[in-house]
């Protein structure tokens, strides 16, 4: 069964770029000690903060903006109701809730336009909250009285969710708190209707409110740490996996030596050919082999045959490249080549130019009976029934043909006849 790995999953650029900025920096110790829990308590590397601000950015963004934007409508939206309690405080409420909330919002989209700009989302997040409660103090001290103490109770309770939502660093949601909570106090000490005492103590309720909020916003940035980490690490054993897959499969498909098909990839290649063919389209086969490279062995050395055989597998990618043949190293220095769209003498052109780029070459072989330079001999089988006769026969009669030439003196091409073709019914 194949492998559901291959081809991979295309990454998005933003993963892509975090694992080359890992390798890069030698951080992979890190991210694999966080998320086998080896490294627990310790802060992130600021190159590994960096990255893992990189990776979330995009979802933080969007978390952020959809937050200063729904506050703002709500506000907007609340405007006509604050206006039926309180006609008197019209103008607060538009200068409040409407423009000075309009003016925080568009700062802080802004600020949110960048991913660098973390101090500017900080500082834009607390002045969102200020002017948010200065909104709420203004229009309630319209109000007076128990209204003013309901309307900041639910402007508290409003952005104080937004401790826990905005991905802002931990340092910068405290800073968010402390402007919450500041901003609530002042508008306890300005409320008539509330005594000092209960102030402070609302206050300190609140407070330890705002502190459940920055305990759980701790976590929420840990799990988001650490499940960016974890995506980071699955990735690089995907590819990792990927690429020792690749491996394989080139190790089981080609010749080592000289980059060519294997044999049983020759097979396969064969058996998609067929299949995707023309039915009546010519297919030449062509069985290859250096003359006397015993000798070449016996004269030069073992190394100056392989040579001479990564000459061959040279060549014969050329082939490939110019006339689509599909090229084989399939034994000690024999090799098959498939034409396909090639009839007979289309092949002995092919093989035979194929010679004189050999002969070009001129590697020498001492030891030939028949030239100073290494030589090949060939056996040429063509049909256009290669589907019915199967690989095996094509290369049997090739086969006999290479036999034919190797017998007539080597350095030559010789065709061979195809055995009747006997059609099962
Ligand atoms: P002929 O012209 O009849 O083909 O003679 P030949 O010497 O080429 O054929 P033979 O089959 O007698 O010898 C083939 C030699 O190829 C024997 C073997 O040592 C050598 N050979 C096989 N594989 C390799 C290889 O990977 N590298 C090298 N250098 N030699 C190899
Ligand atoms: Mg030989
Ligand atoms: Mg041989």
């Amino acid at each position: 069964m194949p492998l559901t790995l291959h081809p991979p999953v295309v990454d998005p650029p933003v993963i892509t770029e975090a694992l080359r900025q890992i390798e890069a920096e030698g951080l992979w110790e890190e991210v694999n000690g966080r998320c086998t829990g080896v490294i627990r308590r310790a802060p992130l590397s600021p190159a590994l903060a960096r990255i893992v601000r990189l990776v979330t950015w995009s979802e933080n963004r969007r978390i952020a903006l959809g937050w200063f934007r729904n506050v703002t409508i709500i506000l907007w939206l609340t405007m006509p109701f604050d206006y039926i309690v309180a006609p008197r405080a019209l103008p607060a409420i538009v200068l409040g809730h409407g423009l000075l909330t309009t003016i925080a919002y568009l700062l802080a989209r802004r600020a949110w336009q960048e991913i660098g700009h973390e101090r500017w989302q900080g500082l834009t997040a607390c002045l969102f909250t200020a002017i948010v409660m200065l909104a709420a103090v203004v229009t309630g001290s319209q109000l007076g009285g128990q209204d003013f103490e309901r309307l900041m109770n639910i402007a508290f309770f409003g952005l104080a969710v937004g401790l826990v939502l905005l991905p802002l660093s931990l340092r910068w949601t405290a800073w968010t708190a402390v402007v919450l909570n500041a901003a609530f106090l002042a508008s306890q000490y300005l409320n008539p209707a509330v005594t000092t005492a209960s102030g402070l103590l609302y206050t300190l309720y609140f407070g330890f409110l705002s502190m459940a909020m920055l305990y759980t916003r701790m976590h929420m940035i840990r799990r988001q740490v650490r499940a960016t980490l974890s995506r980071l690490s699955e990735t690089r054993y995907r590819h990792m996996l990927v690429q020792a897959y690749d491996r394989l499969r080139w190790m089981a498909t080609t010749d080592s030596l000289t980059g060519l098909r294997n044999r049983p990839a020759m097979s396969d290649a064969f058996t998609r050919l067929v299949r995707e063919m023309p039915a009546d389209a010519p297919l030449s086969v062509a069985m290859i082999d250096i003359d006397d490279f015993k000798r070449l062995n016996d004269s030069l050395g073992h190394a100056a045959g392989d040579q001479a055989l990564q000459a061959m597998g040279t060549l014969l990618q050329d082939l490939a490249v110019a006339h689509g043949a599909i090229c084989g190293r399939i034994g000690g220095e024999e090799f098959l080549v498939l034409l396909p769209g090639t009839a007979q003498a289309a092949a002995r052109e092919r093989i035979t130019t194929l010679m004189q780029a050999l002969a070009a070459r001129a590697i020498p072989n001492p030891g030939s009976r028949i030239a100073t330079h290494v030589t090949l001999s060939a056996g040429i089988v063509s049909t256009s029934e290669a589907g019915g006769h199967g690989l095996e026969t094509l290369m049997r009669a090739a086969d006999q043909a290479l036999y034919a030439a190797k017998r007539a003196g080597r350095n030559r091409i010789m065709s061979a006849d195809l055995p009747p073709f006997a059609i099962m019914v």
